[in-house]
């Protein structure tokens, strides 16, 4: 675009306060601030050519396992393929039922359909966005062979009851882990644990952008059940546990040890991460507090939110319109998600569209996700606010 001196005169404010480069994820500051680092963890990968497997993947394994608190973890190829083996794992059946929400990322919904199963949507809770236990309790059949509870935004379902409602009918529990790795929940005697740590299996993402973010795809899958573990590595390694003796069909699904060692370097970091993120949502809270077109996300009493999205609730305001303006004053946002997965062409064939799903088919017209990443100063959340509250003023 051209500038000429016509048009900064004619538009001072929006030409002298533009901020340059807002992004909604700003992973090249993240990864100033580590270069040597990382950059030694991955020279060493290359030096050693040990590229699959080996010991930088081994050891992430010990690592996260410890980190989430539980006694296996998996690495395997991204978050996908991770909630496509737990699945796989349980033995599930074609037409077996799993129960899942559809305000989530496709992938959570995908796999199961993938698999040939039969995904049975629950709603949401209008202020947390996790699941709804009424409506998960209702959802259940005979043929529930898998409950997904998705800790969406950064935040932990409501896993007590949930995890209850699992055991009175014996239906394990995946925990879709890939937006709140790094979160905790509080049990109502106490006891706090990380997301991830709950289910029967829990499955996560290193995707880039994702709270724990390596360079390029990774995931992981963990587990306290040694023999579920040991059939979750035999299905991401082909069937096989010992080489060439394929025992079941499985997948080839692996981290490289390239993303191993990156991710090696930032989990140590994980923990100051989530803080930053908190620290960039209190204010976009205080910001925001009191302003009868902005809902601010809740955060349940009983979760350490990680925020991995910050995002708003808007009322009497078009939310569409408000996305443009903001990317007219350079202000990158994102609508998670404009389709919830049960009205998604891809599912056409389990004629959901019209499932009974009231706070998930609102919610789909009014959230908008605002930047949130571990590096956001002070003078860009200013210049963010300032400007939602303008435009929806
Ligand atoms: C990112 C994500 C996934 C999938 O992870 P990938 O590594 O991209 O395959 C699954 N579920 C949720 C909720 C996600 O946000």
């Amino acid at each position: 675009m051209t500038t000429t001196a016509n048009t900064v005169t004619s538009h001072p404010q929006k030409t002298e306060h533009r901020m340059q480069n807002l992004q909604m994820v700003d992973l090249k500051r993240q990864y100033n601030k580590i270069k040597p680092a990382v950059d030694a963890a991955i020279q060493s990968v290359i030096d050693s050519t040990a590229f699959i497997g080996g010991p930088q993947v081994g050891h992430l394994a010990t690592e996260m396992a410890a980190y989430i608190g539980v006694e296996h973890a998996i690495p395997c190829a991204n978050g996908t393929d991770a909630l496509q083996i737990a699945l796989m794992a349980l033995g599930l059946q074609p037409g077996d039922e799993v129960i899942t929400p559809s305000f989530t990322y496709m992938a959570t919904v995908e796999v199961v359909a993938l698999l040939k199963l039969t995904p049975v949507f629950v709603d949401v809770y209008p202020d947390t966005f996790t699941m709804d236990v009424e409506s998960l309790r209702k959802a259940i059949t005979p043929k529930t062979k898998a409950i997904i509870p998705v800790h969406l935004y950064g935040q932990c379902a409501d896993m007590e009851p949930i995890l209850a409602i699992a055991k009175e009918h014996n239906i394990p529990v995946i925990e879709d882990n890939a937006q709140a790795i790094g979160g905790s929940y509080t049990f109502s005697d106490g006891r706090t644990v990380k997301t991830g740590s709950m289910g029967t299996i829990s499955c996560t993402s290193f995707f880039p952008s994702k709270n724990l973010g390596c360079y390029g795809d990774g995931g992981a899958i963990f587990t306290n059940d040694a023999a579920l573990a040991e059939r979750l590595k035999m299905i991401a390694n082909h069937g096989q546990k010992v080489r060439y003796y394929h025992e079941m069909v499985g997948c080839n699904s692996r981290l490289d040890a390239i993303q191993a060692a990156v991710l090696r370097v930032k989990l140590p970091l994980l923990d100051e991460y989530c803080a930053a993120r908190r620290t960039a949502a209190d204010f976009y809270d205080k910001a925001f507090a009191g302003n009868p077109r902005i809902t601010t996300p809740v955060r349940a009493a009983n979760g350490y939110h990680v925020f991995h999205q910050y995002t708003l609730k808007l009322n009497g305001v078009n939310r569409d319109d408000v996305h443009k303006q903001l990317a007219d004053r350079g202000i990158p946002s994102m609508i998670y998600y404009p389709v919830p997965c049960h009205k998604q062409e891809m599912l056409k064939e389990y004629n959901t569209a019209n499932a009974d799903l009231p706070v998930t088919n609102m919610l789909q017209d009014v959230v908008i996700s605002l930047p949130m990443h571990t590096e956001l100063t002070e003078e860009e959340l200013t210049y963010i606010t300032k400007n939602v509250i303008e435009i929806t003023g």
